[in-house]
């Protein structure tokens, strides 16, 4: 098969598009599409300038998704004095695992000459994630408590480090499997959360000031393409699964997902436009009707809905056992 613009090699094909694309013509293409997002979704603020830089914070946990947009950002703006980079790893404490994956965020980072912070759960709430799947104090799904551990440590940092945006390596197929979950389970009020957390008008998002807007420029890019654009350049990606991870509903999704993007290309992106809009409306609904009122944990002081916040009930129950 050739390339459709030079006719040399490809070495994909993307059924959504029809396109067929040698290496040089996909890695251009890849980073296009990054850079189309960030212009799209206004990153870059029309008040930046090198007097008034803004500071992204990138989550670099090791694996595809997060080297290579730490990757394309950092060559984005290498030249430019209004954007800096800061990569911040999480540990979370699981043997072998985590620490392969550290490897190569210091290898990246040192590669790309760019600031680089570690933080472990161990550090920040005297638990490791090995510990807490053994004792189980709430019978939940390992993810569960590291997720709501990572949010708590991801927002906490970028505010520490006056962050202006919190960037995460979501693809295409992450987004759509969420897109997807939330609509299969009914969930209006996750819908109206992810499209305030992350899809929706930064505008908006800025203003409200309790949070550090996040932002997911990898999210038009299917997750095999990420894989082969880290493969074609070579990136110190650490690609092996949790040994924890007990996401099965979230496997089921992805499954059902492969099945309808071979025989219906395309589907993903149609779910995700489509999911948008929805989530739009029910943002407004949400808001409408019983949007809860934000107040600060009495224990750790960080934003919440409950007089507790969800990782300080967690931390209570894993220390009781
Ligand atoms: Fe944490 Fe689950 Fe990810 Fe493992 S797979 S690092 S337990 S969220």
């Amino acid at each position: 098969m050739e390339c459709d613009r030079c006719g040399a090699d490809a070495v994909m094909h993307a059924a959504y598009s029809g396109a067929h694309l040698c290496e040089e013509h996909f890695r251009e293409s890849l980073e296009r599409r990054v850079r189309r997002r960030v212009r799209r979704d206004d990153l870059v603020p029309k008040d930046a300038s090198p007097a008034n830089p803004q500071t992204w914070v990138i989550g670099l946990s090791g694996g595809k998704d997060s080297i290579v947009l730490t990757q394309v950002l950092s060559e984005t703006f290498a030249e430019d004095p209004r954007i800096e980079l800061v990569c911040l790893t999480i540990h979370e404490g699981i043997e072998g695992y985590r620490d392969r994956s550290l490897e190569a965020c210091l290898d990246l980072t040192e590669t790309l000459d760019l600031r680089h912070e570690v933080v472990s759960y161990e550090d920040e709430f005297g638990v490791r994630m090995d510990d807490v799947v053994e004792d189980d104090p709430e019978n939940m799904a390992a993810c569960a408590y590291c997720g709501v551990f990572r949010r708590d440590v991801l927002s906490r940092y970028a505010e520490a480090f006056d962050a202006d945006l919190l960037l995460t390596g979501h693809n295409l197929d992450d987004e759509a499997q969420s897109a997807l979950m939330n609509f299969l389970e009914g969930d209006v009020s996750q819908m109206a959360k992810h499209f305030e957390a992350s899809l929706g008008p930064l505008s908006e998002r800025r203003a409200q000031e309790e949070f550090v807007p996040r932002a997911k420029p990898l999210r038009d890019v299917p997750e095999k393409e990420v894989a082969l654009y880290a493969h074609l350049r070579d990136l110190p990606a650490h690609i092996s699964e949790c040994p924890h991870s007990s996401e099965a509903y979230r496997g089921e999704i992805q499954r059902l997902l492969y099945g309808l993007e071979e025989n219906h290309p395309g589907t993903r992106h149609s779910i995700l436009s489509g999911y948008e809009e929805l989530a739009r409306l029910a943002t407004d609904r949400y808001h409408g009707d019983d949007h809860a009122e934000l107040r600060e944990c009495v224990e750790c002081g960080s934003t919440t809905t409950q007089e507790r916040c969800r990782k300080c009930s967690l931390l209570e129950s894993i220390r009781a056992v």
